[in-house]
Order: C-alpha cells, then sequence, then structure tokens
C-alpha cells in the first residue's frame, strides 16, 4: 500500500471504484443510491426512450424490481410494482384509476385504513363510496350505480374470517364492466389466485406474510391491463409511494422461505383450530377448516383445501377474561399485526374495531372475548399448551 501524499487536494468526495469480480455474489446486493449516473445525454435519452434501467430511485430501484418479479411470480403475473405499504398499494391504485364522479364499492368488513380511505379521503377528491357484504353478492349488486368503476374486495375478512363470494362478485363486475381490485394479503397467492377468478388489479401488504418477519414495511400492486398498470405506476412515483430499497432488500429475503412458512403456519392453524374448539369457556373458533364455519363450504370452493394461518375464537367472561388471557400468555406478544414469523394475538375490540359501537361490533359477532390469532412458526404443541393455559386462566377472572 503505498500512503496518500500529504497536502493532496481532497477527493473524500469523489466515489470509489468497486473492486471488479469474476465471481459474484450469491446474495441479492442491496442498492441504496438514490441516483445513477449516465455516460452521455444520448446514452440517458435512449434509456428513458426504452424506459429501461435505473436513473432515481423513486422511479424505480433493483431492490423493487426483484422484489416485484418475485411476487409477479406468485400471482403468475408480470409488471407488477413495489409501493411504501400495503396502504401507498392501494392509494397508488386509486388514484391512477379513479377520477371524479366515479363511484366505488368496497366491502364492509374491509381492513380498517383501506375502509377509512374509502369513507374520508376518497370523498375529498369527489369519488363517491359505498361498502356492501362481500359474502352476498346480491347486497354487492345492490349498491351498484351506474358509475360504478371499481369493485374492492378481501377474499377472507378480518377478524371474522368471513369467505367472499369471489365467484358471484366477480361474474357482477365481468357482466357490468366493473374493475374487480382484490386484497389478497391474508390469502395469499398460495391461498388463492385472483387472476384465475376474474380479478382486474390485485394488491398485497407485503409487510405481513410474504415479507414474513415484521421488519419491512412494503406493498405491491399488479393489474392485467398494461395500460392500467402504467397509470398506477405513474401514481406510485410521481405522489412518491414508492418504497426503501433496504425494506425491498429485506423483504425479497423473507419471501425466499414464503412457501414453507405459509404451509407451516397454516397446517399449525388447522391443528390449534381443532384443539381450542374442545375447551371449556371457548365459545366459537372461526378457521375455513372447521365444518362449523359459516362459510365452510364456500371456503372448501374458493380455497380449497388452503384455509390460511387467520384464526379468530371467543372466550366467555367478555374483557375480565380477556385481559386474563393475555395476561396469561406473555410469550404472545399481543400486537395488532399478522404473518409474522411469531404467533400474535389481537383484540378487535379494543384495536381494529374499537372506534364501532357496541351495537355495529355485537352485529359483526365482535364480542370482549373475542381474538384473533395470526399464527406463526411455533411447534404447535407449544402453542396449544400456552393457548389452553391461558384460556383457562381467562375463565378464572
Ligand atoms: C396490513 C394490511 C393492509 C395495509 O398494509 P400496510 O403494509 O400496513 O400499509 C391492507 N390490507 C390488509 C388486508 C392488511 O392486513
Amino acid at each position: 500500500m503505498t500512503e496518500t501524499p500529504k497536502n493532496q487536494p481532497n477527493s473524500l468526495a469523489r466515489r470509489p471504484k468497486w473492486p471488479t469480480s469474476t465471481s459474484r455474489p450469491v446474495v441479492t446486493p442491496l442498492q441504496p443510491s438514490v441516483v445513477y449516473a449516465s455516460p452521455d445525454p444520448d446514452a440517458l435519452d435512449a434509456q428513458y426512450d426504452e424506459g429501461s434501467g435505473f436513473t432515481y430511485a423513486r422511479e424505480g430501484h433493483p431492490n423493487a424490481s426483484v422484489l416485484a418479479q418475485k411476487i409477479d411470480g406468485l400471482e403468475g403475473m408480470s409488471g407488477g410494482i413495489i409501493t411504501g405499504s400495503g396502504m401507498s398499494a392501494i392509494g397508488a391504485v386509486f388514484l391512477g384509476v379513479l377520477q371524479a364522479g366515479d363511484h366505488v364499492i368496497g366491502g364492509d368488513q374491509l381492513y380498517g385504513r383501506t375502509l377509512r380511505l374509502m369513507a374520508d379521503d376518497l370523498p375529498k377528491f369527489g369519488v363517491q363510496t359505498s361498502l356492501a357484504d362481500p359474502t352476498d353478492a346480491n347486497a354487492i349488486a345492490a349498491a351498484i350505480q351506474p358509475n360504478t368503476k371499481m369493485i374492492v374486495v378481501e377474499v377472507v375478512s378480518n377478524p371474522t374470517i368471513r369467505i367472499a363470494d369471489m365467484d358471484g362478485i366477480a361474474k357482477l363486475c365481468a357482466d357490468r364492466g366493473i374493475l374487480l381490485m382484490v386484497d389478497n394479503t391474508f390469502t395469499t397467492p398460495r391461498g388463492y389466485q385472483p387472476f384465475d377468478h376474474g380479478a382486474d388489479i390485485v394488491i398485497h401488504s407485503v409487510t405481513k406474510l410474504l415479507a414474513g418477519h415484521s421488519d419491512a414495511t412494503l406493498g405491491y400492486v399488479v393489474a392485467k391491463d398494461p395500460s392500467l398498470m402504467e397509470k398506477i405506476n405513474i401514481a406510485n412515483v410521481t405522489w412518491g409511494l414508492t418504497p426503501s430499497p433496504f425494506d425491498c432488500w429485506l423483504a425479497e429475503r423473507g419471501l425466499q422461505s414464503f412457501d414453507l412458512r405459509y404451509d407451516r403456519a397454516e397446517a399449525t392453524a388447522i391443528e390449534l383450530s381443532a384443539a381450542l374448539a374442545g375447551l371449556p369457556g371457548v365459545t366459537r373458533v372461526l378457521h375455513p377448516s372447521r365444518p362449523d364455519h359459516p362459510d365452510h363450504n364456500r371456503a372448501a370452493k374458493i380455497l380449497g383445501n388452503r384455509p390460511g394461518n387467520m384464526m379468530s375464537f371467543e372466550v366467555a367472561g367478555g374483557r375480565k377474561a380477556a385481559n386474563a388471557l393475555t395476561n396469561a400468555a406473555p410469550d404472545l406478544p399481543f400486537a395488532p399485526t399478522l404473518g409474522d414469523v411469531g404467533t400474535t394475538l389481537s383484540h378487535p375490540a379494543s384495536s381494529s374495531h374499537r372506534a364501532l359501537s357496541e351495537a355495529g361490533r355485537t352485529a359483526l359477532g365482535i364480542s370482549e372475548g373475542f381474538f384473533r390469532v395470526s399464527v406463526g412458526l411455533e411447534d404447535p404443541a407449544l402453542l396449544i399448551a400456552e393457548l389452553t393455559e391461558a384460556i383457562a386462566e381467562s375463565q378464572k377472572a
């Protein structure tokens, strides 16, 4: 090593040459660069004309591209994009596709923030919205207006685990020329393939099962029609809804084990729901695998043998029992997320559904003793033991 001569002009701000190597990294490199330098104006012009390559990270970067391609593969599509969150995926669709005077119908049990976006934000831009019960295609049909542009549904409702009438809704959309957008976060491409069943647009909160480790907040959106996809992409870039390279890098790493995680968590959810259903004090267990599920036949038809990792249960004894239950299960994080490697518990009455009146919650079947479980990767026997103990404690309260 030669020493840098003293008193030379400072060049620390110059980026070093990247060392070359004929061997290549096996792991996806993380590329945080905001900008990409071009050799000359002709080259930059050509790149813009082709719409290829990278110029500025808000407009696209390699870590978003590789992640999008992987999720495209799962959904059987191409041209999907990554957004900064699940909500920004929904935002990019609304901003790219809708205009003042349009009407949108949403399932009445959509993710809470999606409901809020529809109730409070879209009307500010002159877009009308209605909510209807997606388990009943007739209720959705009754909400259709001449200006209905889009119907937004989740296949499995949160936290009541009801199954939407996807075939009925898809037929309505096809007959009336309405766009069908499916939020496939809960079901994932492993449980449901929306494009095989009439969807026009699919979004994901990648934050949840796909990334799977609760350390990255991201979304994904893909549309069947390339011209629609272009509008959504432009909205994503223009409104700055685009993702961080680091989050994409983490999510791409997490996604490598998605299929294994999903299968394991789903198998455990089947086992756990069967075990909880027999316990004293448990008044209800909701999982699509169970024959007593209110939509069991539809679940079998739509999801086949992929009932997923999300389940809910109810204990007798109201809020007092609920407090005792979470206190007796300190190793099961009581936290409002889902799809993590670890099992999490949530209590909708005090979190996602606290803004509803008690009558509103009762109508949905959400009592003070109602819990949602996002089943993770723990040993099923451990989970069953922990919840059995916690439920027993809840009944002493
Ligand atoms: C979490 C979630 C969202 C929002 O995703 P974020 O990544 O938190 O913005 C949307 N839909 C469903 C079904 C979700 O669970």
